[in-house]
């Protein structure tokens, strides 16, 4: 078996979970690309580092052929956190006494995952050198990425297999399905009127849409894995006024652009027939993340991995869930997409988030064992 160095892993998890690096805190995430920058420097590879967004953030790729056009492995984490500045000094990365649990800002999600980038790096080139790796670290996931979202299709858009090192899940369960997302935005246009005076006048805005969130709700089908949810609602302007004016905010996910297509074609049939007379309505796509679709290459990932863990004697899972991530715009370039492949964690996003330290070593040679037989 490869040789993983653990201590060397687990002092610059320690070092690296010590910078504070929200999605907006520049200086922290300069820090943090420096310190992956110098790992892949101090093995020979030079990091293409730019800087993304009106404030600059770091972004990185580092390729091990850099001369080559296609991507076997793409290796992709996230370089920011959701912690404000100040987050490390109140509580900074721990160990439980017994070294088995990490605690600590972006513990699990997602400097664990960023370093067994580097790990899995470093030791693939030695054993597989004609395996064409590329590694990227954003620093604007937890906000969207919208200013990284171009940079990385375009090397998705080369690579074969994608590993999204995020958070696995405990008991070791990867993702190899996600649902896309849609905001739809719903507006009703009525006629204002005095409601004690002219009631008649008027064309309530706010009742067609509540026709309309009926409508949209019944869409949901579990089955199929479609889900539709009103999230916000805004309308009218005084009790005794009929509403002129109400808006909605849908959330919609979805497993397929198929599914997707059927979605709008039904929104446009309840969109042009409002159960109020004289209230127009209108929709529009507020933003929208595709699914991450397993393709025919994401059947021989599993296969890869299920027999790996097979000879570790661990049992991981492939699940399908409902939210988002970077895994979704490479999926969504023709790559095939593992996500959750970083080790056991989880709360994050909280401050009891955790890092299981025994499924670091297990999820290196899981990995790297499997990534062998793509080689
Ligand atoms: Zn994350």
């Amino acid at each position: 078996m490869a040789i993983f160095n653990k201590e060397e892993y687990m002092r610059d998890l320690e070092a690296l979970v010590n910078i504070d690096s929200g999605s907006h805190d520049i200086d922290g995430l300069n820090k943090v690309a420096d310190f992956i920058c110098a790992k892949y420097e101090s093995i020979g590879l030079t990091p293409v580092r730019t800087q993304q967004g009106e404030s600059g953030r770091p972004y990185v790729e580092v390729f091990t052929h850099p001369e080559a056009e296609e991507v076997d492995v793409l290796f992709l984490g996230h370089l920011d956190t959701v912690f404000d500045k100040g987050t490390v000094a109140e509580r900074p990365f721990t160990l439980s006494e017994d070294g088995k649990v990490a605690y600590g800002p972006g513990v699990g999600d997602m400097k664990a995952g960023d370093l067994m980038a580097f790990h899995l790096t470093r030791v693939l080139r030695e054993e597989c050198p004609d395996l064409k790796i590329c590694v990227c670290h954003n620093s604007d996931e937890e906000i969207g990425s919208e200013d990284s979202e171009h940079a990385m299709q375009a090397v998705a858009a080369k690579s074969r297999y994608g590993f999204v090192l995020e958070p696995g899940r405990v008991g070791g369960h990867f993702v190899y399905q996600r649902k896309g997302v849609a905001d739809i935005v719903i507006s009703c246009k009525g006629i204002a009127s005095h409601a004690g005076n002219a009631p008649k006048d008027g064309a309530s805005a706010i009742l067609a849409m509540a026709d309309i969130i009926q409508k949209m709700h019944a869409l949901t089908d579990f089955e199929t894995g479609l889900t539709v949810n009103a999230g916000v609602v805004k309308g009218g302007s005084a009790s005794n006024v009929v509403a002129a004016e109400c808006e909605a905010v849908f959330d919609v996910r979805y497993t397929s652009f198929a599914q997707l297509a059927e979605f709008e074609a039904k929104l446009d049939a309840i969109c042009a027939a409002p159960a109020v007379d004289r209230v127009s309505v209108s929709w529009k796509k507020a933003g929208q993340m595709p699914p991450m679709e397993p393709n025919e290459n994401t059947e021989t990932l599993m296969n890869l991995l299920r027999a790996e863990a097979e000879k570790l004697d661990i049992h991981p899972d492939f699940l399908s869930v409902g939210g988002a991530s970077d895994g979704s715009l490479l999926s969504a370039m023709g790559c095939a997409v593992m996500d959750g492949c970083g080790p056991e964690s989880d709360k994050y996003h909280s401050v009891d988030e955790f890092l299981l330290t025994d499924s670091i070593e297990q999820r290196f040679h899981l990995l790297l064992g499997a990534i062998k037989g793509l080689a």
